[in-house]
């Protein structure tokens, strides 16, 4: 027997349970379908396990995609200082840890609850386990036969599937399938928030600082982020590095500075003139920067006498080494480890005040599954709670 809903949305994820929850309230019979066995299971790792829920900074300045513009209406309409006040509601202590990002005091799985309970008091039917084997449009709304062997009608489709990072977790890029289907145009997609590689002859070199964290300077053409970065067996990781990935293309270089703002080689000179007969060079380097990649530099360089040993070429060598490196991964690692995906369902197919889709009405896309990727800092909750709102007050 088919089952008839005002509202499926599939994926219980940030973004779906934001929009069935505000379709609910508005009285609207909705039923949330996922495949994985629990809802949110993003959200319970987010953040290191504190999920960074939003950004108190938030703007369309944050967001990459073939036209971020579009992300505006909806991040304008429900803030994150609404999802604040969300968190606030129910009873949630949160901290901001650093540039904005907001995280929880205690659990990630507060977020899950805050969503779950508010699912159900707006009436929302959560089915887990089960996915959906095809959809048919049928007259204005859409047919859906789902894997559990039950049919079910809707007049409007949410679609909030994600992207395909984590597919570990069941990502799988599911939501860019069904807008093709429907001859909705996907731009290309792509892991972000992601860790960078080496190729093996670099690896060897960087290979003894693996663990090593300074704070830097990461550049890639015009844009780049100031925050830590790692020293990995694979490469680099690290904040700006995650962020410089969602920029970084395959056969491009990185600019690194890790003594951003220091002058190192009017440092390395001064140290020179004043006690260059006794002291190290990757003493007076280590002042600078973190001692082991002193280390490691100036044996590159074969400095490692005193001061007064090394000329000011090798001095100047060093300064290049540390605020001005320049290299080329090789690769990233991937969606294994990516947290975002960047691209996705073209922003020029969608309504950016309902994200319903122009050419068939009653389908709507929200979330990562869209073109529109967030920084790393919360900014992709915000674009999932906010584009989830918007549709939520359409559909
Ligand atoms: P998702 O949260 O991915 O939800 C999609 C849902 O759809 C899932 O429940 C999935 O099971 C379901 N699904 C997928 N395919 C199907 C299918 N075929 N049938 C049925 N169901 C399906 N962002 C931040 O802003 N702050 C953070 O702290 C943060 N930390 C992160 C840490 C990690 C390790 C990762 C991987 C990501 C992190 N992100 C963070 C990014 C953030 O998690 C995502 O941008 C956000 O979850 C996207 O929300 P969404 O609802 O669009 O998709």
């Amino acid at each position: 027997k088919t089952q008839t809903y005002d509202v499926v949305v599939v994926g219980a994820g940030a973004a779906g349970m934001m929009c069935a929850i505000e379709a609910g309230r508005r009285g609207r019979s909705v039923r949330v379908v996922d495949h994985a066995s629990k809802p949110g299971e993003k959200i319970r790792i987010s953040g290191g396990g504190r999920c960074n829920f939003t950004n108190t900074g938030t703007s369309v300045a944050n967001f990459l995609g073939e036209n971020p513009r579009f992300a505006a209406s909806a991040l304008g309409r429900y803030t994150q200082a609404d999802f604040v006040k969300r968190v606030d509601g129910a009873g949630i202590a949160w901290h901001e840890k650093t540039l904005g990002q907001l995280f929880c005091d205690d659990s990630a799985k507060q977020i899950i609850r805050m969503l779950t309970d508010d699912m159900r008091a707006a009436g929302v039917l959560l089915s887990l386990g089960v996915g959906v084997e095809r959809v048919d449009r049928v007259g204005d709304g859409f047919a859906l036969a789902l894997t559990d062997g039950s049919a079910v009608r809707c007049a409007s489709l949410v679609v909030a599937t994600g992207g395909k990072s984590i597919p570990k977790m069941g990502a799988t890029g599911w939501g860019y399938e069904l807008a093709r289907q429907f001859g909705l145009r996907v731009t290309e997609t792509r892991p972000a928030l992601v860790p960078l590689t080496f190729e093996p002859g670099l690896l060897e070199k960087t290979a003894p600082l693996s663990g090593l964290a300074v704070d830097a300077v990461v550049s890639a053409g015009k844009t780049k982020f100031e925050e830590a970065m790692l020293f990995t067996h694979r490469g680099l990781s690290g904040p700006a590095i995650l962020q410089i990935s969602s920029y970084w293309r395959e056969g491009e270089a990185i600019t690194v500075k890790m003594a951003p703002g220091v002058d190192v080689l009017a440092r390395l000179k001064a140290a020179k003139q004043e006690n260059g007969g006794k002291q190290a060079v990757h003493t007076a380097l280590g002042h600078i920067v973190p001692r082991r990649l002193a280390e490691v530099l100036t044996a590159r360089e074969g400095a490692n006498g005193k001061l007064a040993e090394v000329g000011d070429k090798v001095l100047a060598r060093l300064d290049q080494a540390v605020n001005a490196w320049t290299v080329k991964p090789v690769g990233s690692e991937g969606y294994r480890t990516a947290e975002v995906t960047l691209g996705g369902v073209a922003t020029d197919q969608l309504d950016q005040t309902t994200m319903e889709t122009k050419s068939v009405p009653g389908l709507y896309f929200i979330g990562e599954v869209v073109d529109i990727t967030g920084w790393l800092g919360g900014y992709n909750f915000q674009w999932a709670w906010s584009s989830g709102w918007a549709a939520g007050q359409a559909c």
